[in-house]
């Protein structure tokens, strides 16, 4: 359909169009811009994005409690950090444990301002955020927020260590031996939990160097151990629909990324 209809922009989320990225080679599909949102992505990500299709990818932002996408989004001149609608959503970020305002990290809370029937207030998002206060280069003066670094309950908790899966993500998109793909599994077929991170190769080349060397990236990144397989290209299983899952659970003999 994008070929069809000569389409100029892609919105869905960044693991989609990726995906699509894969289907559409050697077709005639020239996009200009492409928003994604809906899952937390990387800046590696976004290079990929923007180096695969040729285009500027911008950050977007909603959740389907307050309207779905359109709550935030960055644009062209200043990515790196989103401009939340604030004539219509009143952005507050809190501490997630006491729920108290604060300057640093934090959970996004929404008060919808002109939202009628179903308003909002003070709505806890789960998403995790904080302000970043300069001024944009587009000049546009809505309340800017940095981009997310996960959910609230997506924090993963590894041998005491907190872990963010973008934090993994980032690690593995910005290596040049590696493909986009990626799956975390933890294993909890032992008391103490492993973390275990499955990659792509982008060519059939001797995986053992770039699993030695994103071990140590990784160690370095999160502060805590991981057993790192990169495997043939196209072998972890790819998902069709939905937010991209990235993180499973190992609690038997059973490959939880290929049972159902
Ligand atoms: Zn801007």
């Amino acid at each position: 359909m994008l070929e069809d209809l000569g389409a100029a922009g892609l919105c869905c989320t960044p693991s989609f169009a990726l995906l699509l990225a894969e289907r559409a080679e050697g077709r005639d599909i020239r996009l200009r811009y492409g928003c994604f949102g809906a899952e937390p992505w990387s800046e590696a990500m976004r290079e990929l994005l923007e180096a695969v299709w040729g285009i500027d990818a911008c950050d977007c932002y909603g959740l389907s409690e307050v309207m779905g996408p359109g709550v935030a989004a960055e644009c062209r001149e200043g990515k790196g950090a989103l401009h939340v609608f604030d004539d219509h959503f009143l952005p507050e970020i809190v501490d997630p444990e006491t729920g108290e305002a604060t300057d640093g990290p934090g959970e996004l809370v929404l008060t919808t301002l002109t939202k009628e029937a179903l308003p909002l207030l003070r709505y806890r998002t789960g998403d995790v955020t904080q302000f970043v206060d300069d001024a944009c280069p587009c000049g546009r003066t809505h309340r800017r927020i940095a981009r997310f670094s996960g959910r609230v309950d997506d924090m993963l908790i590894v041998r005491g260590v907190n872990v963010f899966p973008s934090e993994i993500e980032e690690v593995v998109l910005e290596h040049p031996a590696l493909g986009g793909q990626y799956a975390i599994v933890l294993d909890r077929r032992t008391a103490l939990t492993n973390l275990e991170v499955r990659c792509e190769l982008l060519e059939r080349i001797e995986p053992e160097p770039v699993e030695r060397d994103v071990r140590r990236l990784l160690e370095e990144r999160l502060r805590v151990r991981t057993d790192v397989y990169a495997l043939p290209p196209g072998t972890i299983p790819r998902q069709e629909t939905g937010k991209a899952r990235r993180v499973f659970e190992r609690l038997d003999e059973r490959d939880p990324l290929n049972s159902p």
